[in-house]
């Protein structure tokens, strides 16, 4: 982690990406099934940031992974690095691919999807949850 901003990638290290302190959006889990599904894991943190920002180097493959988004992933290694929606308001990038993924800029401040928990993962942390998307329910 620079002063100025975070930086990550794929485990392959093909797809490198940065983005500026001043362009995190929020941060957050979410249990939502194509999170499951895309991630491997029961649960997927996600840093929400401004699209216009971001910077990437290389190409990652774009999967349509529902009617409102995309999912960005190296098609070499298979690492998922973010989900984008159509209306390009922000671009989710996965904590886990920041090279720093304890930063405190990138840590998980609230759970999304929340009704979608898998009943066998337990949340041991004090973090609002929201049942649906990022209002609250
Ligand atoms: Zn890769
Ligand atoms: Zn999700």
């Amino acid at each position: 982690m620079s002063a100025e901003g975070l930086a990550g990638g794929c485990h392959c290290g093909r797809i490198r990406f940065a983005v500026p302190l001043s362009a995190l959006l929020g941060t957050g889990y979410c249990h939502c099934s194509i999170c499951r599904r895309l991630s491997g894991g029961p649960v997927n943190a996600w840093v929400a940031v401004d699209p216009q920002a971001l910077r990437v180097e290389g190409d990652p493959r774009r999967y349509r992974s529902s009617a409102t988004g995309t999912r960005a992933f190296c098609d070499d290694c298979g690492g998922q690095l973010w989900f984008a929606p159509d209306d390009g308001s922000f671009i989710t990038l996965n904590a886990t691919g920041f090279d720093d993924p304890e930063a405190h800029a990138v840590r998980p401040t609230l759970h999304v999807y929340e009704a979608d928990r898998l009943c066998w993962f337990d949340i041991a942390d004090k973090l609002p949850r929201h049942a649906g998307g990022s209002q609250p329910d």
